[in-house]
């Protein structure tokens, strides 16, 4: 029976990157996948694609009505939506074939089938051919997650389905209805009305968004609406389904809305069936996960778990860390993710990105705060760009100045975070992030002057 220091189940952003970083520290490293490209959702139906569409989409929009500011006249910009998605099979098939090259420099073995634990130190590979079974010293399971169901919502794999059809629809919905105002909704939905569909989003709740913060949220929400997203906020979604060659969908105490494509983006859950975790006695919380405590150990001796299936957002950069953390304190006896830092993006245009508490957070929790916020309209590397929509938010603690957390509506707003990011890393004050000295003219200066502006001394506004 084939031994490994540690069997992985899952080659995710969590999976591969924790098998790396093992196989880097010396363990003899195993990694169980049941599709056929490594990645995981992130890389296969996922971040990567849905990344791939909203450039596309974006250089489409731009080629549109982008340009002529720019003193640019285009005539007979065309749409070949077949050679847009097929550049983003590309990236992703360059991307996963990216990770089965790292997994052979690394000596990671790669099985290929649906993994289960079967009993301690023991895990069982259906692949295609005959069952395999490996022992292990230690499991990881890093299975990820898939798109929460809905009540009444009948997906069809088609027509109604949920955003891994979003990502491949082979022609521009007429009327597209997004079910959910979060990540996955906007900046799908965002992908398709670029490419000409009407888009109608339906959001329980009063607002976009939700945990973001409230003030960059409404921001977001004003600019969509310019883009031509409608918003139905406040709204219940009890049923979806194909009708005809269209779909319906039925909403609390409203009339039904009827479109020809529906994407269903309420969530997502753990992947956490067939997993074989009663032979080790493992049980679920309440909303599905696995239990684990700050090293990643689940009550089985032996069995961790990261990522999309414990607790904390469902983000790959999280899932990495933690894998990282993991694997380290395996090895070394240590291993160290900071919750407070994980960033969040969305990449819809202006792009939205924070790190840290919300300002509701912040008052919730009755803790002192002073606020400076610079407008990229005021900034003036974003006026060249001629993309001045949005702004930063910096939060600092009213008696050390300590940054609490930072939220940028705005160009380039997910790469900006990063340097945000590093100086709450360090503890920064707004007063150390308003004393570097940044690059002219850049957007990274509109954080420098929103760092300055906690102190009210701003120079461009
Ligand atoms: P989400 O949790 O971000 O948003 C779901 C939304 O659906 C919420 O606003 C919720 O109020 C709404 N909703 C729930 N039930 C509803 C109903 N019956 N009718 C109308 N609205 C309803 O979920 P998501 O957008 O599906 O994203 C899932 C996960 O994937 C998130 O955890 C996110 O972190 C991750 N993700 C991240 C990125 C990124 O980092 N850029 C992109 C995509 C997804």
């Amino acid at each position: 029976m084939p031994t490994h220091d540690l069997v992985i189940i899952g080659a995710g952003p969590g999976g591969y990157v924790a098998a790396i970083r093992a196989a880097q520290l010396g363990l003899n490293v195993a990694c169980v996948e049941r599709e056929p490209a490594l990645g995981g959702t992130c890389l296969r139906i996922g971040c990567i694609p849905s990344k791939v569409l909203l450039e596309s989409s974006h250089k489409f929009s731009e080629a549109q009505k982008g340009l002529l500011a720019h003193g640019i006249k285009l005539s007979g910009v065309e749409l070949d939506l077949p050679a847009l998605l097929k550049r983003k099979e590309t990236v992703v098939t360059m991307l996963t074939k990216g990770i089965e090259a790292l997994f052979k420099k690394n000596k990671v073995t790669r099985y290929a089938g649906q993994g289960r634990l079967a009993g301690p130190g023991k895990v069982v590979v259906e692949g295609p051919g005959a069952a395999t079974e490996l022992e292990a010293k230690h499991i990881l399971i890093a299975t990820g997650s898939k798109s929460a169901p809905l009540a009444g919502v009948e997906l069809d794999g088609d027509r109604v389905g949920t955003s891994t059809e979003a990502l491949s629809y082979p022609t521009v919905p007429k009327h597209l209805v997004v079910i959910g105002a979060g990540y996955i909704g906007l900046e799908l939905g965002c992908v398709w009305r670029r490419l000409g569909a009407e888009v109608t989003v339906l959001e329980f709740l009063d607002r976009i968004l939700p945990g973001m913060d409230r003030e960059i949220a409404a921001d977001a929400q004003r600019i969509f609406a310019r883009q031509g997203l409608q918003f139905r906020l406040g709204t219940r979604v009890t049923a979806a389904r194909r009708q005809g060659e269209g779909c319906v969908v039925e909403v609390e105490g409203g009339t039904p809305v009827e479109c020809d494509r529906v994407l269903l983006a309420v969530g997502r859950v753990a992947n956490t069936e067939n997993l074989g975790l009663a032979t080790v006695g493992l049980m679920l919380d309440e909303r599905g996960r696995i239990p684990v405590n700050e090293s990643f150990a689940t009550s089985a001796p032996g069995v961790f778990a990261i990522g999309d299936v414990i607790r904390g957002p469902m983000l790959a950069h999280k899932a990495e860390e933690e894998g990282v953390a993991c694997v380290e304190g395996i090895v070394k006896g240590r291993g160290h993710v900071d919750y407070n830092l994980i960033p969040g993006v969305v990449f819809t245009h202006p792009e939205i990105a924070t790190v840290g508490q919300t300002e509701e957070a912040l008052q919730q929790q009755a803790v002192p705060y002073r606020k400076g916020v610079f407008p990229f309209l005021a900034s003036g590397r974003a006026r060249t760009l001629g993309d001045t929509d949005g702004k930063i938010k910096v939060l600092a603690d009213a008696q050390t100045d300590r940054v609490l957390g930072v939220h940028i509506i705005g160009p380039a707003a997910g790469e900006l975070i990063g340097e945000a990011c590093a100086a709450m890393a360090f503890g920064a004050s707004s007063e150390d992030l308003a004393r570097v000295c940044h690059p002219h003219p850049t957007l990274s200066e509109a954080l420098k002057e929103a760092a300055l502006a906690v102190d009210g001394r701003a120079i461009h506004c």
